[in-house]
């Protein structure tokens, strides 16, 4: 690739930043990083109705969580600052006056109730609803005139008649579009703001996109984008259009079927390493099999031309996986430092070492930090008294192994073998001597021990809770069952 590549992700602040805009970001940075270019983020702040406060910081503070680092931003700063639409107008609107003087755009003076009689009319009659030209035909000096008093008017782009404009994607190949299926598309609106359509355009150009990628959504508009680069006599940037996000049932990916919103995937205990390894995979396939990618390996493997046209479908299961295994993969002192935040109240009563212990052993297998934090909980709950009586045999179990505790000496409560050793020789003994067999004499122990049915091993259990903990409940379960009996 002989010129710089620049690449830029341009979210409009309108609220949370959605996974399918991390993807582009990510595709963005991705292709910027390989090819030795630069990568920016541009905030695209021209419908003023729909701006929510704070987003952008938001935004660039999520990019910071996932260590996705841009070359020029509002944070940043960089040589085409501002990196803000708003602050950016004059620029528009000597675009403007650049198409007006070629004829390439018109003020309109339509009224909103006439816009929105064209297209109901439109509607009832089943057409496409479209701007039907009536200020287009506006002599030069009438335009003027109305402008001169102060009539509130757009600035439409004159879409020429009868051409085919042609879209060149670098995933899609080449689409025709037929340009009387194309809007006399508002350019400038009457608050003095540009439409997305020219801020776009006119920023790409200025700040030396070379590839535009972005979502699949966009692709209806960019032929007006060819267009306008016509007019202006400028280069037209590589375009790349991402294929949808799906549900599993492939309809389009949306709120109501699960979590749309990054921030929701942080709050859960997604890892940042493991959210950036499956969203790169939305839509893109290495050249292996291999499904395990850091951020870097990344950088190395892609290539647009593995971005599918298809839509890829969002896996909740997958991405919970590879959290998983991108856990497993930590140190103790990181999964430490990671359940630390997470951990309840509930556990104040425990030592530190206790918890730190409950973490080591149960680590295996969780899906996020929290999910972590939640079975250290559950591993140090008061057990729940079983309301179902107890055999003779069961009694004799379970005051056998009150017996084997005790006798232990303090050292050995931390060795999950030897602790799992008074469980089997237990279990050998008393429980073949009283009859019981293996699944029996093992649910009743869990359930004298936590009162719950499923659970940790006893050995970690016991381990986790230490010696004075764990007899206080073998006598209160053998008390009740006794009281239970004097009733
Ligand atoms: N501001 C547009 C958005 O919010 C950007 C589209 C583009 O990348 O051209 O998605």
């Amino acid at each position: 690739m002989s010129k710089v590549v620049r690449t830029r992700y341009a979210p409009s602040p309108t609220g949370y930043l959605h996974v399918g805009g991390l993807r582009t970001a990510l595709y963005n940075y991705l292709f910027a990083r390989k090819h030795g270019g630069q990568l920016l983020l541009r905030v695209e702040d021209t419908d003023r109705m729909r701006l929510v406060e704070g987003a952008v910081e938001n935004f660039l503070d999520i990019f910071d969580w996932l260590g996705i680092e841009f070359d020029e931003s509002p944070r940043v700063g960089g040589p085409h600052a501002p990196y803000v639409q708003s602050e950016r107008l004059a620029l528009y609107h000597d675009a403007i006056a650049t198409l007006k003087e070629e004829g390439h755009a018109y003020p309109c003076f339509c009224t909103p109730e006439r816009l929105e009689k064209l297209r109901s009319d439109q509607q009832s009659q089943g057409v496409p609803p479209m701007y039907d030209g009536h200020c287009r035909t506006l002599s030069a000096d009438a335009a003027q005139a109305r402008i001169a008093a102060g009539e509130p008017h757009v600035w439409r782009m004159a879409i020429p008649k009868q051409q085919t404009v042609e879209v060149n994607d670098l995933i899609r190949g080449s689409v025709t579009f037929d340009s009387s299926t194309i809007d006399d598309q508002v350019l400038l609106k009457s608050d003095g703001f540009p439409t997305y359509h020219l801020a776009n355009v006119v920023d790409d150009h200025d700040m030396r996109i070379s590839h535009v990628i972005r979502g699949e959504e966009w692709l209806p508009s960019t032929p007006k984008h060819v267009l306008l680069y016509s007019f202006f006599g400028w280069e037209v940037p590589q375009f790349a259009h991402l294929p949808l996000l799906l549900n599993p049932d492939r309809t389009k990916m949306s709120k109501r079927s699960g979590d749309v919103a990054v921030e929701a995937y942080r709050e859960k205990g997604i890892l940042p390493e493991a959210l950036i390894n499956f969203v790169a995979l939305l839509g893109w396939h290495p050249q292996d099999e291999r499904e395990m990618f850091s951020l870097n390996e990344l950088v190395g493997e892609f290539e647009l031309e593995r971005v599918n046209k298809a839509g890829a479908v969002f896996d909740q299961q997958k991405l919970n996986w590879m959290n998983t295994e991108y856990l497993s993969r930590k140190s103790d002192d990181e999964t430490w430092d990671g359940v630390a935040p997470h951990l309840s109240d509930e556990l104040q009563g425990v030592s530190i070492a206790r918890v730190r212990y409950a973490v080591s052993c149960l680590r295996q297998g969780a899906v996020s930090y929290l999910d972590l934090a939640e079975k250290v909980s559950e591993a140090f709950r008061p057990s729940v008294l079983v309301e179902t009586a107890w055999e003779e045999a069961q009694l004799n179990l379970i005051a056998g192994l009150a017996d084997r505790l005790s006798a232990l000496p303090a050292e050995s409560w931390n060795e999950f073998e030897v602790l799992m050793n008074e469980f089997k020789s237990l279990a050998n003994s008393v429980g073949a001597s009283q009859g019981l067999k293996g699944k029996g004499i093992w649910m009743t122990l869990r359930l004298a021990l936590t009162g719950r049915e499923h659970g940790p091993e006893l050995g970690r259990l016991v381990g986790m809770w230490g010696r004075e903990d764990t007899l206080n409940r073998l006598h209160a379960a053998v008390a009740n069952m006794t009281s239970r009996d004097a009733q």
